[in-house]
């Protein structure tokens, strides 16, 4: 029988480790979440029911420690040239479980990323933070805290806005950073988050690059408050809560990459995350794929299954080509992350505008082919039986954030178009 594995992937750059780990996720989904997933919405607040599979992932398999070196006690994906890759194939398939636990999954690494990768490891930040990681079984969560009260897509256009709409500040005391500020939604807060990457500015207003400084912060620290976790559409596994920093105090050296640098590595934290979110919405369409395919052949018209009817078969066609098609989309977006010798950089503009075209392209679709499944399956797609209407509720949300459409848009017009007013 066809099932999910079916699907197109470009098995020429897949890697052993990805795979590995994927099979391993797949069981763990299987057997932890998916089973439960039906009252994650009322699991909001508590995380009673979504942290029991979070520490297993985490904490007992010990996935957390993946991107920090070996001689650290993590596996070294942060040297891997297969990073998005492999984290394409993890996210994908938590998300055909939970997209939202497959973002809450995901942003443990994000900020990871700044301090981790080549060829801008952090060496003595790694050895600081490797411990909170390597160290226990139970889940660590980071959180990558950008979007403020006045706006969250202002402080990503960092290209045309140069941090110049920062309000979170960080003042130079001694050889400390005094943080403060007011943060939004970030993912892993509510509360949840246990280290945080901060996007400050050194000098409000300022344009300069060199003023966007972006400062790690664990969250136990004296001064940082999270609120409770917003009652949101879905994704409940992703927690997000307001954060306030009032006279937060850090060593100077737990700045990112630097002046300069950490509005440049900014980008891909843009790039990867546009990556990460084509990941969410094929994982839930893999999934609709499975109850569609099981809702048309079960149910009857005329006495033949569903999916025997030719509209019925046009509205199922159309929705395998667009994951077969979203699917190839994503890959390729990871491995122009992966590949800076040939794709460029994954900081540049360049990347950043093709990462969030593929994204607001991808979301665009998976919404149409989400709205049209929801009509096949008429009373039931709004059923919480079958799911799917988790699923649309969740995969919406990949659409707003990281600026929204919007702001995808202005950029890759930027790019393609070289505008120059955008
Ligand atoms: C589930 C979820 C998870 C999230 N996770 C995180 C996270 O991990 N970290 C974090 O910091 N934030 C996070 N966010 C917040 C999210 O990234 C922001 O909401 C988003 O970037 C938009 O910011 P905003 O809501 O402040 O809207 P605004 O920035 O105020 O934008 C409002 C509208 O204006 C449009 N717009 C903005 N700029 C332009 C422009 N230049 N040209 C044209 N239109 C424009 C936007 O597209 C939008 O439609 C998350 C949000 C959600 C829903």
């Amino acid at each position: 029988m066809r099932s999910i594995d079916d699907f197109s992937r470009p098995l020429e750059y897949l890697t052993p480790l990805g795979e590995q780990v994927g099979e391993i996720i797949r069981e763990w989904v299987e057997k932890e979440v998916i089973p439960y997933r039906r009252d994650f919405d009322e699991d909001y607040l508590e995380h009673r029911l979504i942290l029991p599979p979070f520490r297993k992932l985490l904490g007992e398999y010990g996935i957390q420690r993946i991107l920090f070196p070996e001689d650290l006690g993590g596996w070294g994906l942060g040297h891997s040239d297969y990073l998005s890759v492999a984290a394409f194939r993890m996210f994908e398939e938590i998300a055909r479980a939970d997209s939202g636990m497959a973002v809450a999954f995901g942003v443990v690494f994000w900020p990871l990323v700044l301090i981790c990768c080549e060829p801008h490891v952090n060496r003595r930040l790694c050895e600081e933070f490797a411990p909170m990681f390597t160290g226990t079984r139970e889940p660590v969560f980071s959180c990558m805290a950008m979007t403020e009260p006045q706006g969250g897509s202002d402080i990503e256009n960092v290209e045309i806005l140069k941090g110049s709409t920062i309000r979170t500040t960080a003042v130079q005391d001694g050889d400390e950073w005094v943080i403060n500020g007011h943060k939004l939604w970030p993912t892993n807060t509510g509360g949840v988050a246990d280290l945080m990457a901060v996007v400050c500015t050194t000098d409000p207003g300022s344009r300069d690059v060199n003023d966007i400084a972006i400062i790690f912060v664990p969250c136990h620290l004296p001064g940082v408050t999270q609120s409770s976790a917003y009652e949101k559409a879905g994704m409940a596994a992703d927690k997000n809560g307001d954060i306030w920093f009032e006279n937060v105090r850090v060593p100077l050296w737990y700045r990112a990459c630097g002046p300069g640098d950490d509005a440049r590595f900014y980008g891909e934290v843009v790039s990867l995350g546009n990556m990460g979110s084509i990941a969410f919405m094929t994982g839930v369409m893999l999934n609709v794929y499975e109850k569609v395919r099981e809702f048309t052949s079960r149910n009857t018209y005329r006495g033949l299954p569903l999916k025997e009817n030719d509209a019925v078969a046009g509205v199922l066609a159309d929705f395998a080509a667009t994951i077969e098609a979203l699917r190839i989309l994503g890959y390729q977006c990871a491995r122009m992350c992966d590949r800076h010798d040939l794709y460029g950089p994954r900081w540049s503009p360049e990347v950043m505008a093709k990462a969030r075209a593929h994204r607001y392209f991808a979301a665009d679709r998976t919404l149409e082919a989400m709205g049209r499944v929801m009509n096949l399956m008429e009373s039931f797609g709004a059923d919480r039986e079958w799911d799917v209407e988790k699923h649309w509720r969740d995969v919406k949300m990949v659409q707003l954030w990281l600026g929204g459409k919007q702001l995808s848009q202005m950029e890759v017009a930027r790019w393609f178009y070289e505008c120059e007013t955008l």
